[in-house]
């Protein structure tokens, strides 16, 4: 396994406060901090990683010329050109995003072709950008009288968010303070017409709210933090206007503290609610953060796809009802994906609970790693968890990968967080440095009694041992934290060879306290045996299919594995976990992978006749068959034949007997 990265790693020295996307002030009400310095140095993960950086990056920043994002803001900027403003309103957060990623990029290691980008991105962006600070290259081009008219659906302030996020992204990682200069200048503008004469009025689309606090925090510009406050509190009340889609899909039908369920527009939704995180780290109203954990429960116990996918309805990108979660016909989309890691990530800031990072790592391995085709050239909008083998196909298909979009919001946000990772793997809290996810990484915490560097080697997601290697530690004792995830609640521990009896703490972690040595290891063994996985009898969607899982991925049964003659969509699971068995791969299209291959049974119909209902019990004429099964975030690299995660489970038991266990 590789343990070096070819990019050349910036800083070299911890930056106590960190330099990711979520830096909470000191005194803030987190209970854990973001580490000071993490790096990618091997693994999935790092392959992942380069994947965006060498492939995704460099046609996301292409696409951004060809689509006219670039050309907008040369508009916008008074420049005397033979073209038209292209796009939807919000085709400058897409440059923003592209930013924000080349920002943790060049974090990761210099390159010339990105710093090239974010000259002349910086440049165009400041020379759009209006005297009083106003920027937003549709209406200054399109509508210059219609500033704030149209805040329904403008994306105004959304699209201010994203450039804050970028901002903040370049200055913390590269010290480039340019973007932070015309940010600055936006969002004294917006406290201008928000704050100070209150404009009543609100964006239909949330994400401004955690980019103000961000911005706030990077700053120290208090009004910031208030017109976040003004933006949040005033939800609910009507402010957003009239919109065809209702008050839901604008998360505006209820005051924050109102909502008990997380609904309409799913990404909506979860942006806000990392803006009301936010808002309690560093308030610390708890009226904030009780209701949005309570949120956060319901959809976690009813409202999440196997894949950690949110958004159960393609109609309006919308969440369901509670246990609405169709396989085939749910949109599970790519930025809900995004949306949702960053809130549970302030959820857990805010807690140190193990089951917020647990969200992510699911999260991330399945819904949002299977946005990217295995090229890193293609994405998903939205993510199914099952493909119908006559489904009808087309160009732009949502739930199709395509090379970029119209509204092409998923792609840059793919690569903003595939450029953070790092951000997410540790955090601090005290003097006890945890580790939240598990990738090959160096990892460099200031803790109260010095400086920790850590050196962490995983066969995860593939097989569960990982290696914890103290660097480098103060004299004086500190605390190493270990997330258990919830697929391994019982992983072996060993601290230099010699098992180590340890149990896990009510919030989910492993806690070694000593006096920690330089070249110390700790070993854990994480159980990656397969799981077959039953759904709650309420999705009605699935009930009586199973589902294969192993370690932190969920697997898919593609067509394109099965032996021939079989037909993926005629399939039957028997149910026996013990007929597993597993296989290290390499497969065309996918690359190295690790298979599932499971007792199973082929239905074998009549022909077509009448309606597919039958009077009473009706037995099926089946033959047994092994079938297999690819982890989920490689499915749709190698044709568009049949995909499903849920399969039917063994055939239930005649009328009036016993119920199979
Ligand atoms: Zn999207």
């Amino acid at each position: 396994m590789s343990t070096t990265t070819s990019t050349t790693t910036r800083p070299q020295h911890a930056h106590p406060a960190g330099t990711g996307p979520v830096v909470p002030t000191e005194g803030s009400a987190a209970v854990q901090r973001p580490v000071a310095r993490a790096v990618v140095t091997g693994g999935l993960w790092h392959h992942w990683q380069q994947l965006n950086r060498t492939a995704s990056i460099p046609l996301g920043i292409a696409k951004l010329s060809e689509a006219g994002n670039l050309t907008n803001l040369r508009l916008a900027a008074g420049e005397p050109l033979e073209a038209t403003h292209q796009g939807p309103v919000y085709m400058d957060s897409d440059v923003y995003k592209m930013l924000e990623t080349v920002a943790f990029e060049l974090e990761r290691g210099d390159d010339d072709a990105l710093t090239a980008f974010v000259d002349e991105a910086c440049a165009l962006v400041a020379a759009a950008q209006a005297e009083d600070g106003y920027l937003n290259s549709y209406y200054q081009v399109r509508a210059p009288g219609e500033r704030y008219q149209n805040l329904t659906n403008s994306h105004e302030l959304y699209t201010a968010g994203h450039l804050f996020q970028a901002a903040v992204a370049l200055a913390r990682t590269t010290g480039d303070q340019r973007l932070l200069d015309i940010a600055r200048r936006l969002a004294d503008h917006l406290v201008e017409v928000f704050l100070v004469q209150r404009l009543p009025r609100l964006d239909g689309h949330p994400q401004v709210e955690t980019a103000l606090v961000e911005l706030y925090r990077c700053v120290g510009v208090p009004e910031y933090l208030e017109l976040a406050r003004r933006l949040v509190e005033d939800r609910g009340r009507g402010l957003v206007g009239s919109h065809p889609a209702g008050r839901l899909y604008q998360q505006d039908a209820f005051p924050v503290r109102e909502m008990t369920v997380v609904t309409g527009h799913a990404v909506r939704a979860m942006y806000l609610e990392a803006g009301i995180v936010d808002l309690y780290l560093e308030t610390g109203d708890r009226s904030l953060l009780e209701t949005s954990q309570a949120r956060w429960e319901n959809l976690v116990a009813a409202r999440t796809a196997l894949t950690g996918g949110h958004g159960a309805r393609q109609l309006k990108e919308a969440f369901g009802e509670d246990y609405e979660l169709p396989p085939d016909q749910s949109y599970n989309e790519t930025c809900a994906a995004v949306a949702s890691i960053h809130w549970s990530w302030r959820l857990l800031l805010a807690t140190g609970e193990a089951r917020y990072a647990d969200l992510v790592e699911r999260t991330l391995h399945n819904v949002f790693a299977a946005s990217v085709s295995a090229d890193g050239l293609e994405f998903f909008k939205g993510n199914p968890l099952q493909r119908r083998a006559d489904h009808a196909l087309s160009v732009g298909d949502p739930r199709w990968r395509d090379g970029w979009f119209w509204s092409a919001c998923c792609p840059p946000n793919v690569t903003r967080l595939m450029s953070s990772l790092q951000h997410y793997l540790a955090t601090t809290s005290g003097s006890t440095l945890s580790l939240q996810l598990y990738g090959d990484a160096r990892i460099g915490a200031v803790l109260p009694v010095g400086e920790v560097d850590l050196a962490v080697s995983t066969a995860l997601p593939w097989d569960g041992s990982t290696r914890v290697r103290v660097e480098s530690a103060p004299g004086a004792e500190w605390t190493l934290a270990l997330r258990v995830p919830s697929w391994s609640p019982r992983p072996e521990v060993r601290l230099d060879g010699q098992p180590l009896e340890v149990a896990p703490d009510e919030a989910g972690y492993l806690r070694i306290t000593r006096r920690w040595r330089p070249g110390e290891e700790v070993g854990v063994a994480f159980d990656v045996s397969p799981r077959l996985t039953t759904p709650h009898p309420r999705v009605d969607a699935v009930r009586g299919c199973l589902a294969l899982e192993r370690g932190p991925l969920v697997y898919c049964f593609e067509q394109a594995d099965q032996p021939d003659g079989v037909d993926v969509e005629q399939l039957r699971l028997t149910g026996d976990a013990a007929s597993v068995a597993v296989e290290r791969r390499e497969l065309d299209g996918i690359g190295a992978t690790v298979t599932l291959t499971v007792d199973a049974e082929e239905l074998v119909d009549a022909p077509r006749s009448g309606l597919p209902y039958y009077p009473g019990e009706r037995s099926w004429t089946t033959r047994p068959v092994r079938a297999t099964a690819v982890p989920y975030f490689q499915w749709a690299n190698r044709d568009r034949r049949a995909m499903r995660v849920w399969v039917p489970g063994p055939a239930a038991p005649a009328a009036g007997g016993a119920q199979r266990s």
